[in-house]
């Protein structure tokens, strides 16, 4: 044995209990990925391949432990016949994507033999899913006789749209948008389609990107009204809608937020379990986001696995908004928070607590 202490992935703080972790070489590309199947009672492993310049492998393990667990959770809300998986590509897709980690990174995938299938996501593009898909099956998000790769944003916005109107009819007792003020946090794939849907159903439209000339040609079309990066936790409006980066709900920005309702697409919006608490303790409603953006994955799940068509995949969609309706009114019943309750959904369908399975301790050594 060397001298060098080893870190055992059973150890990370990120691990509850994981099915598989498989760490990958990607060809001789000089990259690797990681892929992760964290529980899948309910079906093979959907989620969607992440490329990022991860400053330490550490921190690409931290990423791919949580990122499925939460597919974990999306999956069985959205009532998909799914576990929850993903993977991650260490590198910058800025400069690092090529044919050869493809066919790697689709040789890896295909090894599991369909425990768990890839999709898009941040950092590859529809046409790295159609190059990873003429290597392996087992690719959502792609549409075997067009031989294209489908974006699933136009989904994901149209459940973010249902959602924050199950959340407005809530919290303001109110049945449409008409006249309702939201601030749109981040205006790229999904949350430019969500500002034009808002723009459609009649709301006052509040947009703010890190990108301004992004937000203000989106403003310019919409007549919407342009927000800083900086303002956008101090503004007032009746829902605040984050569709950039995770985290923004935290100790610094909740107490500033000046809103009634929290209803977004980003993923993992929560830095920690406790802000849930602390929102409902500021009567801040908040909209699970698992719940709240499970649009793209109904779409792209569904088709990979049950071949559905795209009106029926609509009408699931628009599901979201019974399905938290569900959720707000459990929690307001209960005294818990609406990401308790979710919790709870999707622990009941599952059968067993994924979150529950972190390792035991070690067994006592005999002699
Ligand atoms: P995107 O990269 O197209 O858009 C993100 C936008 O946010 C960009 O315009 C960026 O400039 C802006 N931004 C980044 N940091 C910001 C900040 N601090 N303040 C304001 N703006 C900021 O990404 P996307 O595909 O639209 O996804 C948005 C979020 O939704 C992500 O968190 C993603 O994980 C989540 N999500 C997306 C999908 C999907 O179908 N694309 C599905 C589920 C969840």
């Amino acid at each position: 044995m060397g001298d060098y202490p080893l870190m055992s992935v059973f150890d990370a703080r990120e691990y509850t209990g994981h099915e598989l972790i498989l760490h990958c070489r990607l060809g001789d590309t000089g990259h690797h990925a990681i892929i992760a199947i964290h529980d899948s009672t309910l079906g093979p492993a959907l989620g969607g391949c992440r490329m990022w310049p991860y400053a330490t492998d550490d921190e690409a393990l931290t990423d791919v432990l949580r990122l499925s667990r939460g597919m974990t959770y999306k999956n069985a809300l959205a009532d998909l016949p799914l576990g929850g998986g993903k993977s991650v590509i260490i590198g910058d897709p800025a400069t690092d994507r090529s044919p050869e980690l493809w066919i790697a990174f689709a040789e890896s995938v295909a090894a599991l033999g369909g425990r768990y299938w890839t999709a898009q996501d941040v950092g590859l593009d529809m046409e790295d899913v159609v190059s990873i898909a003429r290597h392996t099956q087992w690719v959502g998000g792609f549409d075997r006789a067009t031989g294209q790769g489908r974006d699933p944003s136009r989904m994901t916005a149209l459940g973010i749209l249902h959602g924050i109107r199950a959340a407005v009819a809530h919290r303001l007792g109110r049945d449409t948008l008409d006249g309702v003020s939201v601030l749109v946090q981040g205006v790229g794939h999904v949350g430019g389609l969500v500002c034009h849907h808002l723009k459609e159903a009649g709301a006052r439209v509040l947009v703010s990107d890190l990108n301004a000339a992004r937000a203000a040609s989106l403003a310019e079309a919409l007549d919407a009204e342009v927000v800083s990066a900086d303002a956008a936790y101090d503004t007032e409006a009746d829902v605040y809608s984050p569709c950039a980066l995770g985290a923004t709900l935290n100790e610094h920005t909740i107490p500033r937020l000046r809103v009634a309702i929290v209803a977004g697409a980003a993923n993992n919006q929560l830095s920690v379990p406790e802000a849930a608490q602390w929102l409902a303790s500021r009567d801040i409603l908040y909209a699970p986001d698992y719940v709240m953006n499970a649009g793209g994955v109904i779409d792209v799940g569904r088709e990979a696995i049950e071949g559905a068509t795209q009106p029926d995949t609509e009408a699931r969609v628009v599901g979201i908004y019974d399905r938290l309706m569900q959720i707000f009114e459990a929690a307001a019943a209960s005294g818990r928070t609406t990401s308790e309750v979710a919790d709870g959904i999707a622990h009941e369908r599952i059968g067993h607590s994924p979150l529950a399975k972190k390792r035991g301790p070690p067994p006592p050594r005999s002699g």
